[in-house]
């Protein structure tokens, strides 16, 4: 274990990240900014409400209290007396008022809008981010993961600067008006509150020293409460109940181990603690301090009775809102190290741009791929290699191979979901890289193996779109070519029924093979002049598939087809067969010539013409 990792109690390593204090400040003043650009009010108001809640404390606490003892020690009229709270109750009143409406109120406003536009913005930018990011754990756990904390962190800052203004108001006014009453006493404070600051450090370490020494016996307890309670151990511990005599033992070790453990370090933590809270706490506070209030009011006569009680009063509060100046800064840095997650998510440059801008021709696609290799990370090795094939428009191909062969791969580069490692793909002779990325992508229908429902009606699962932009008679027709339209017309809402339960309790849930079947409506509607499509019948029953395979050829007839497929009953439709085993070419012709040749799709036939060969 290095000097910089810790081992945490749960027995996770935790990085101690060291931070700039300037990149700190800058990330913290970053995610403000942030806030107050999506809202100024969510930011202002409740920062302003903070300030106004401590000096409304101060003004009722130390100024109308201290007047009042201050009237009974030097006999003010009782008029002035009674115009001054009433005054004061006044400006109490109009800020609760204002703590209602600007305050909690403004906040509970606001705070949706500032989720919808922080949110907004990073759903965009994971959009446009590389789909190679997500073959990346540190970035899918780092980055994926701080967008799934926005809200938290948005309350969390909130309240960091509400907690940091309070306490900068605090310390301000009462720190002035010990100032102001008796400099000397602040001396008093600052003692008080730096002696008790080390010994709670100590103590803490103290406290993290014994939970360390704690968590391997604390895992056996576990580990034996696990055997008891679990349904997993029930039989063997009836079966063999020698078993648990062992366990009892170790239990009863692991007891003994955390008890030596605690006593270990039981002295030194009564000690600083007893440091902490009484010699540096009560005794400075109480004891030294009043005494020296009571020395400078009855020998010294420097000080009235009326300060004297406020000032002993006030020790308490003034010492705690200086912990602002320790706390802020530990709890800055742990909101820097997430909005760096945050900062850097959204300075990403995706690497898969458009290096032009030709927009693609609504014709049939004529595909050709020029020595394509390709490897999903530098060190790992290619899972494509030196791939060469034309595509004619309007032909229909079918990619086969085995789990693994790279045929979604290649489907993934010629969608330019990424980009080739080596080589060349060409899109009527021109290279992918030169479009529009959007138009090109727009250019091509796609079924993936492994397509999402998404939560929406019908015919926006068809369209992709809102349901505003639809062309009802296209949805029918892609619908219709899909087989799934006898489905959805026995829906009570039809095209516009809810799909899934996440947004609506009526939500309908399709069956895999239905889904597929939605799945392939998307790319008939669409209209592309290349479709592809990955396994578009493997969750399909024979007949199913035969169905959608004549549909689908009907649907696409001058367009240009690729499909993936491991069921060869459907890829004997193609006009040409490319065999992939491991990143190559192996094979390549029309069905009948790869099978007289004998070679591994012949192997592949023979192995699944059992089940298919009636059809
Ligand atoms: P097929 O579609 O023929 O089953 P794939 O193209 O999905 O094959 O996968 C080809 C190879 O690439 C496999 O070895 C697979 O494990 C690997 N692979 C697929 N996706 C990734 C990824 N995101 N990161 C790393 N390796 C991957």
């Amino acid at each position: 274990m290095s000097s910089n990792d810790v081992k945490n109690p749960s027995g996770e390593k935790e990085k101690k990240i060291k931070q700039p204090a300037s990149q700190v400040i800058k990330n913290n003043f970053f995610f403000m900014k942030m806030m107050f650009q999506a809202s100024p009010k969510f930011v202002l108001f409740p920062a302003l409400d903070s300030i106004r809640g401590e000096i409304s404390i101060f003004v009722e606490h130390v100024f109308l209290i201290g007047f009042v003892l201050e009237a009974a020690e030097f006999n003010y009229s009782f008029r002035r007396v009674a115009f001054m709270i009433l005054l004061i109750a006044g400006l109490i009143t109009v800020g609760m008022i204002f703590t209602v409406l600007a305050g909690d109120y403004m906040q509970e406003k606001e705070r949706p809008k500032v989720r919808e536009k922080i949110k907004l913005r990073l759903y965009e930018k994971a959009r446009s981010v590389d789909l190679s990011c997500y073959d990346d754990p540190e970035f899918y756990n780092s980055q994926v993961l701080a967008i799934s904390e926005v809200d938290k962190r948005i309350d969390s800052t909130m309240d960091f600067i509400k907690s940091v203004l309070s306490g900068l108001t605090v310390v301000t006014l009462t720190g002035s008006y010990f100032l102001i009453k008796d400099r000397f006493s602040i001396l008093f404070v600052l003692t008080s509150f730096i002696l008790s600051y080390i010994c709670s450090q100590i103590y803490n370490k103290l406290s993290f020293r014994i939970r360390m020494l704690r968590y391997p016996p604390e895992r056996k307890r576990e580990y034996v409460k696990r055997v008891f309670y679990l349904k997993d151990y029930a039989k063997e511990i009836r079966l063999d109940p020698e078993v648990t005599d062992v366990l009892e033992e170790r239990f009863a070790n692991a007891n003994e181990e955390v008890y030596e453990a605690e006593k270990s370090l039981a002295k030194k933590k009564f000690g600083v603690a007893f440091l902490k809270n009484y010699l540096f706490g009560d005794f400075i506070g109480d004891t030294l301090y009043v005494s020296y209030l009571m020395y400078r009011y009855i020998i010294m006569h420097a000080i009235s009775l009326s300060s004297t009680v406020m000032l002993a009063h006030r020790f308490g509060d003034l010492k705690r809102n200086l912990r602002v100046f320790t706390e802020t800064y530990p709890k800055a840095c742990e909101t820097s190290l997430y909005i760096q997650k945050i900062r850097d998510f959204l300075a990403y440059e995706p690497k898969v741009i458009s290096e032009g801008d030709v927009k693609p021709s609504s014709e049939a696609k004529a595909l050709s791929l020029e020595g394509v290799g390709f490897s999903y990370k530098k060190d790992l090795p290619e899972v494509l290699s030196d791939i060469n094939l034309q595509v004619n428009p309007g032909e229909k191909i079918a990619l086969v191979g085995y789990n693994g062969a790279g045929k979604t791969t290649l489907v993934k580069l010629l969608m330019r979901l990424y980009d080739t490692t080596s080589g060349t793909i060409l899109a009527d002779g021109v290279d992918v890289k030169k479009y529009d990325l959007e138009s090109y992508r727009d250019s091509i229908g796609t079924v993936f193996q492994d397509f999402e429902i998404f939560a929406g009606t019908v015919k926006e699962n068809v369209i992709l779109d809102v349901a505003e932009h639809a062309d009802e008679a296209r949805v029918a027709q892609a619908l219709l070519d899909s087989g799934l339209s006898r489905r959805v017309d026995a829906l009570s809402m039809k095209l516009d029924t809810p799909l899934t339960h996440e947004f609506s309790e009526k939500g309908v849930d399709l069956s895999g093979g239905e889904q597929q079947k939605l799945a392939v409506s998307r790319v008939f509607y669409q209209n592309a002049s290349l479709m592809i499509l990955d396994e578009p019948s493997s969750a399909l029953d024979p007949i199913a598939e035969y169905q959608l395979n004549h549909a689908m050829l009907q649907a696409t007839k001058d367009k240009t087809v690729i499909f993936i497929s491991h069921r060869l009953s459907t890829t004997r439709l193609a006009d040409r067969i490319f065999m992939l085993e491991e990143g190559r070419i192996v094979e390549e012709g029309t069905h009948e010539s790869l099978l007289l040749r004998g070679g591994k799709y012949a192997e592949m036939w023979k192995a699944q013409a059992g089940a298919y060969i009636e059809v």
